[in-house]
């Protein structure tokens, strides 16, 4: 994490030769991807605000940019990416008083939280992490500057931006000015027209609160991202993302605010995130189900997790699963799309990944050299090759360019994902058909391909985040219980064997059968039988 406050300085100005395309919520179409400085991406995504615990909806975000900051660095872009803190807010004030504690302790509690919950999900390319409290100088300023250039006033302690003086608003978003929004109560009075919303709340008494030139008083929500994002990426920069949910009115907002107050674009694209919903609500909230793709905000809030009965802390869903399983879950579906969650898809999605991590072990097996210490090309041209006559390494180099090409269509995570399942299955089969692991029967040649295979593998997962380091599953046993596990497995497999060569497949089917039904999965190939996990 760094702390750097002005834009960072042009590293590389020669722009990547790859063309990317990516969905823009401004203009509602792909857009060829061009960035505002040759070979720089400046990424603002709206964080948490921290109240309570982080639930799987807070992760959405921050799984789905990290694959993409990945990916633009692959590509060959510098990227400097920056997620906010909220931790002044009116949900902030409420935890506090309930929990006797100030609003402060609250805050660096739930700040602790999830950081903890975005290292376990292996998410650390985040360069900035910007806290609304530390940035109220800026908040002010900005606010001071919307004052002196007519777009903003004060009213009995409070500022409002107004609304009618942007000839723009609702660019973002297609609502119209009718939409209502904000305050109601005591604040509403003080308005000049219902849709201004607030800059600045003054404080009422007990609660926190900085001094400024209307007097004392906290910033309103929107402002904070338009201050911290123009103080770190400068007042123009080239992808602002965040959830479907945010369109209105946080980010239709955050453009009025810093556009009127820098007469300039605020973000090149806009990407919004589909909502994470407990399934089997995706057909409850509008009919289209898991087809619907962004643009549909209201529906897609009407089902959305943290409305919902799936808002468990995250904490409790990773001592149950892989962080990596979790991942994989999310990107396997478009980013724009609603993500049906529930536990049981997490399951199947273990038993999808189950194909992967039985693949590196015998890579393993045939080559002796660990998957995850492969060397694979950290940058797309590094990994380019011309394959040679042989139609495995043909198809390799075809799932590979496939891949690419589902990330370069706007990220297409589920897509990409897709083109992971085909090699990892390309690459069985030629282990099967080449008897690679048969002892002895080695071909120099085909284990060669095989690598080739293995190390394309890990350079498109490594894009998107993925197999980067050995899974630990939750509650699976570590260090000399690993072990003894490994050779009671080795016992149960030979026992098995026996039994099977004897013609005895009452006691072989109730060995495997046992093992199922406590998550361990037998799998018999020609050259002998493995064993996982699933659960
Ligand atoms: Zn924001």
């Amino acid at each position: 994490m760094s702390t750097a406050t002005s834009p960072a300085v042009n590293k590389s100005a020669a722009a990547p030769k790859y063309s990317l395309r990516v969905y823009n919520t401004l203009s509602k179409t792909k857009e060829p991807f061009e960035t505002l400085q040759p070979g720089k991406v400046g990424i603002y995504l709206c964080g948490p605000t921290v109240y309570k615990p982080s639930h799987i909806g807070h992760m959405v975000g921050p799984i789905i940019f990290d694959a993409i900051k990945r990916y633009l660095e692959y590509v060959g872009y510098d990227v400097t990416w920056v997620v906010n803190i909220t931790d002044v807010d009116d949900k902030l004030i409420n935890e506090a008083n309930k929990r006797g504690l100030t609003m402060a302790a609250v805050a660096e509690e739930m700040t602790a939280d999830y950081h903890r919950n975005l290292a376990a999900m292996g998410i650390d390319t985040i360069d900035h992490f910007p806290k609304a409290t530390a940035h109220m100088q800026e908040i002010i300023d900005f606010t001071q500057k919307l004052i002196d250039r007519g777009f903003a006033y004060a009213s009995g302690g409070d500022v409002f931006f107004d609304v009618g003086r942007d000839r723009e608003y609702g660019k973002l978003s297609g609502r119209s000015l009718e939409a209502m929004q904000g305050e109601g109560g005591g604040a509403a009075e003080r308005k000049k027209s219902s849709a201004d919303f607030a800059l600045w709340k003054s404080a009422k008494p007990g609660e926190p609160s900085w001094s400024s030139p209307w007097g004392e008083g906290r910033p309103g929500w929107h402002i904070e991202c338009s201050a911290m994002a123009g103080k770190i990426l400068g007042e123009s920069f080239d992808i602002h993302g965040g959830g479907l949910d945010l369109v209105f009115p946080h980010h239709e907002n955050e453009v009025a605010q810093s556009e009127c107050c820098h007469g300039k674009p605020l973000a090149k694209y806009w990407m919004h995130n589909g909502l994470m919903q407990a399934s089997g609500e995706a057909d409850k909230v509008g009919g289209g189900g898991r087809d619907r793709l962004a643009g549909d905000q209201a529906a897609q809030e009407a089902g959305k997790i943290g409305k919902s009965k799936g808002a468990q802390a995250f904490s409790e869903l990773l001592k149950k699963y892989a962080g990596e399983t979790i991942r994989f879950f999310l990107l396997a579906t478009h980013y724009r799309r609603p993500i049906d969650f529930s536990e049981e898809r997490i399951l199947d999605v273990e038993k999808g990944l189950d194909q992967f991590y039985r693949f590196f072990e015998r890579y393993k097996r045939v080559t002796g050299d660990d998957f995850y210490t492969l060397t694979s090309a950290a940058h797309r041209e590094q990994g380019d090759f011309t394959p040679s006559a042989d139609a495995t390494e043909q198809a390799i180099a075809e799932h590979r360019r496939k891949f690419l090409e589902s990330m370069d269509d706007d990220f297409n995570t589920g897509g990409a994902i897709g083109d992971l399942f085909e090699l990892v299955r390309l690459l069985n089969r030629y282990v099967d058909a080449e008897k690679l692991e048969s002892t002895g029967k080695s071909d120099a040649a085909k284990v060669a391909v095989l690598k080739r295979g293995a190390t394309v593998m890990r350079e498109l997962a490594n894009t998107v985040g993925l197999f980067r380091t050995p899974v630990q599953k939750p509650g699976a046993a570590g260090g000399a219980n690993d072990e003894l596990v490994g050779k009671l497995m080795k016992l149960f497999i030979e026992v098995r064997a026996e039994a099977r060569k004897n013609k005895n497949f009452a006691t072989a089917d109730g060995i495997r059968k046992g093992l199922a039904e406590i998550g361990v999965v037998l799998e018999d190939r020609p050259d002998g039988t493995s064993w996982s996990v699933t659960k």
